[in-house]
């Protein structure tokens, strides 16, 4: 067989298409979702990050809990919240628990996706217990799965170069597994674009190919191109291409040949790869629907973190323009719940004062 690594382009995105194909026929899913970044305050100060503010800065704000239950409830009509922040040493352990028991209260049907491995580390050092405990205490909150982001590149030199103080590439397999074996799924994602190599690429998919061999939690792999506008990795990376214009075809470049290149080795493990709309644009994840990717993403309503580093693509989506962009790419589109279920019925989701129809209920 020959090495995908070196196939042409053309070549490889025709094997990486007949795979998606055969996996998934013509049918691209999307979430009908949330975000609701609950505090700024960060003190890990990520080079590549554009929304965590220092505490004590500027900007360095963190939301009551009343305030994310409120601002949830302007779209009572989603399946899922993602719930992410920065590492506020200043936030109990107490508020991540209760935000989960307040939004589990007032939005039952709701699926709340939360707390990034980092954050689930953050939890760990404040509370002295093992990420073992502290999963099997989320899930009891009411966390149903976790993002499975802070994962960047999963090599620890990599890792030192961008994003210094974030937790080592195997707490984050352990955090993962851990949230796995006590039934939390999460989705696996790679910050790709900036000083890694494909060397490095290679690396972190052996490492998601072991952690998905061992536990099956995986939902989805999820590639996130870096946005260099507004943060300091993107300043110094600027500088040494040769001017933004040419970090960003480098970035395009990347993201061509990297969407492929998953679908064909993690795609037997993790048959769904999802497109980002907020990294690479409605246009650039319509194409990307022709590079082996199967999932649109979601809605997100509230995007933020992106935005904060200078992105350019919006933050939010409704169901009609994601539709319609899978349309376009000539492809069926279909609604799903976070964990790949079928949506029974869309209008039985949401606040206890929706009026559910009659049986209808969501696969999760
Ligand atoms: S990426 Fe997350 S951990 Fe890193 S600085 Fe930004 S908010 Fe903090």
């Amino acid at each position: 067989m020959k090495d995908l690594w070196k196939m042409p382009l053309v070549e490889l995105t025709e094997r990486a298409n007949e795979a998606t194909r055969r996996i998934h026929g013509e049918v691209v899913t999307y979430v009908v979702n949330r975000n609701a970044n609950f505090t700024r305050v960060c003190q890990v100060g990520c080079a590549f990050c554009g929304f965590g503010r220092r505490p004590g800065t500027r900007g360095a704000t963190s939301d009551t809990i009343d305030e994310v239950v409120k601002r949830v409830g302007k779209t009572p009509w989603v399946s899922e919240v993602c719930l992410q922040g920065g590492i506020d040493p200043d936030l109990e352990p107490a508020y991540y628990f209760d935000l989960i028991r307040a939004l589990r209260e007032a939005y039952p049907r709701i699926h709340l996706h939360a707390f990034s491995p980092m954050e689930i580390d953050s939890l760990c050092e404040k509370t002295g217990q093992e990420p073992e405990e502290v999963v099997v205490r989320l899930r009891a909150a009411g966390v149903g799965s976790i993002p499975g982001t802070a994962a960047e590149i999963l090599v620890d030199r990599v890792r030192r170069k961008i994003s210094r103080n974030k937790l080592p590439a195997d707490r984050w397999v352990r955090i993962v597994k851990a949230a796995h074996r006590a039934g939390l799924r999460s989705s696996a994602t790679i910050l790709f674009g900036h000083v890694e190599t494909w060397e490095d690429i290679r690396g972190h998919f052996e490492v998601l190919r072991r952690v998905q061999g061992e536990t099956g939690g995986f939902t989805e792999f999820v590639p996130l191109a870096f946005v260099p506008y507004e943060n300091r990795l993107g300043r110094i990376l600027s500088r040494r291409n040769g001017g933004m214009d040419r970090l960003e075809e480098r970035i395009r470049r990347r993201a061509r040949r990297l969407y492929p290149l998953a679908r064909l080795m993690l795609g037997d493990l993790i048959p769904n790869l999802q497109t980002s709309w907020v990294k690479l644009g409605v246009g650039g994840a319509t194409a990307s629907l022709g590079w082996g990717c199967n999932d649109f993403g979601g809605t997100l309503y509230e995007e933020s973190i992106t935005r904060s580093s200078g992105g350019r693509h919006g933050e939010r989506l409704d169901p009609d323009q994601i539709e319609a962009a899978i349309r376009n790419a000539g492809r069926i589109p279909r609604r799903r719940t976070t964990l790949y279920g079928d949506v029974k019925n869309p209008f039985s989701l949401g606040k206890k004062s929706c009026q559910p129809s009659a049986g209808g209920h969501v696969a999760l």
